[in-house]
């Protein structure tokens, strides 16, 4: 295949090869689009919105900030500040351990509201130099009094997903402590992982869950506090959004709290109904079985005529995806399904062999299926394929502008809901607009 290096052919799908090589690392000099382990975690993370996050490293790590993850919150917006201890070539020579524990000083002296939570991401240059950071954090955690927790993350360590691990693991590490010594009696109620509150996305579908009767205990980690993370271990039911950052911290929650947890995704009429009814199955009340039935009925009938008002612009229309996570890959194909399109180009960040699996059966057998893919890549098959429009994030827009494309950005940038229903009218109307726009008759 020319323009696909030969170290890339086993995780690319065409024709009648369906099996795919996926969960590894990507291949040196690929320039693949995926973000490093750093990036992972810290979309995680970053949401918690009265935590502070100091980047151990040099100052271009600190880019990544909430300005291009644009989580909302209700209360404390101390998450929206980013902090470095910008190492140099002097620290990179003498050790950053200092500078780092200076870096914590100055945080509790200047800043406003005192901080109860750092998180402290060690990058690349740290992972290199071996400054001990857990005993920065140890020292810094006995000196104030506050939770400082280390996360260890350099981008060279793995994949992405090893970055949505890590910043599991430093959440068991907040809530563990305080479950031990609270021990917290059992509510009925649900935990939201994985859901950001981008463009408050959280908020609606925390309003469904509170109208059929089902009462939210902790959203990890969109608009989320050091208190209400505390909280989690008390649910009846873990739901999982975004099962490629979360489903680890899901499981790490089922064997340390015995809390249960059911994968759901609010994204298109299918499987934002079926999402509904799969949480109310499984915290296995007959009333709010009902409610869910009903509600999700209602609401399907409301927004039903508007994909069909739709529809006949966009039938036959060919669609690429690039997206993070196979879940949400998933959810787009048949979103696009349910609009008379056809997905032509289905590739992930992070996705997994299962979901891929699920990703191969609902797409046709000529589709391009591919996982962490890279720009020459993403570009020759969406031009082989003629994809009318690209649906990825802020990495992916640029490729499909100079291809003359529509772009419709699914990721962590975007200003307006995208999931449960209202978020349906949204993406719906939002890729009629793009891919009908005049303006590709110039490109
Ligand atoms: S952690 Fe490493 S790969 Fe990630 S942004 Fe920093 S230097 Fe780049």
């Amino acid at each position: 295949m020319k323009t696909v290096l030969e170290e890339r052919k086993s995780s690319i799908c065409g024709n009648r090869d369906r099996g795919i090589s996926c969960e590894r690392e990507s291949v040196s000099g690929a320039v693949s689009q995926r973000a490093c382990v750093y990036c992972g975690a810290r979309v995680v993370l970053n949401p918690i919105t009265d935590a502070y996050h100091i980047v151990h490293g040099p100052i271009g790590c600190a880019s990544y900030t909430w300005d291009i993850r644009g989580s909302l919150t209700s209360g404390a917006d101390t998450f929206r500040n980013s902090f470095s201890t910008d190492l140099r070539e002097t620290d990179i020579v003498f050790g950053g351990a200092k500078k780092l524990t200076a870096a914590i000083d100055e945080l509790m002296e200047k800043t406003k509201p005192s901080p109860k939570l750092i998180f402290i991401f060690a990058t690349c240059i740290v992972g290199v130099i071996g400054d001990d950071v857990d005993a920065v954090c140890r020292s810094a955690e006995a000196k104030y009094g506050i939770r400082v927790i280390p996360v260890k993350a350099p981008g060279f360590a793995g994949t992405k997903s090893l970055g949505y691990r890590l910043a599991c693991d430093a959440i068991m590490n907040l809530i563990r402590p305080h479950a031990k010594q609270h021990k917290p009696q059992k509510r009925f109620g649900v935990n939201i992982l994985g859901d950001f509150n981008l463009a408050g996305e959280m908020w609606i579908i925390r309003g469904y869950l509170e109208q059929i009767g089902i009462p939210v205990i902790s959203t990890i980690t969109g608009d989320s506090s050091y208190k209400t993370l505390l909280q989690a271990p008390s649910a009846t039911l873990n739901i999982v959004q975004c099962a490629g950052s979360s489903a680890y911290l899901a499981e790490r929650m089922e064997s340390e709290f015995g809390i249960k947890s059911v994968k759901v995704s609010f994204f298109g009429v299918e499987d934002t109904v079926n999402s509904l009814l799969n949480i109310a199955e499984a915290l296995g009340r007959q009333e709010i079985m009902e409610k869910a039935q009903k509600f999700a009925e209602e609401q399907a009938l409301q927004v039903l005529p508007i994909i069909e008002k739709y529809k006949p612009h966009l039938k036959g229309k060919k669609a690429a995806i690039f997206v993070g996570g196979g879940f949400k890959a998933i959810s787009l194909i048949r979103q696009f399904n349910e609009l008379g399109m056809e997905a032509v180009v289905v590739g992930t960040q992070t996705g997994k062999k299962d979901e891929y699996e699920v990703i191969n059966s609902l797409v046709n057998s000529d589709a391009i299926v591919l996982d962490d893919a890279n720009p020459a890549e993403l570009e020759r098959f969406m031009t082989e394929k003629q994809a009318d429009i690209l649906v990825g994030g802020v990495k992916e827009r640029p490729l499909a502008y100079k291809l003359g494309l529509a772009f419709c950005d699914h990721n962590h940038e975007r200003k307006h809901p995208l999931a449960g229903f209202e978020g349906i009218e949204n993406f719906v109307k939002e890729i009629y607009t793009s891919i009908n726009s005049p303006v590709w008759k110039y490109a």
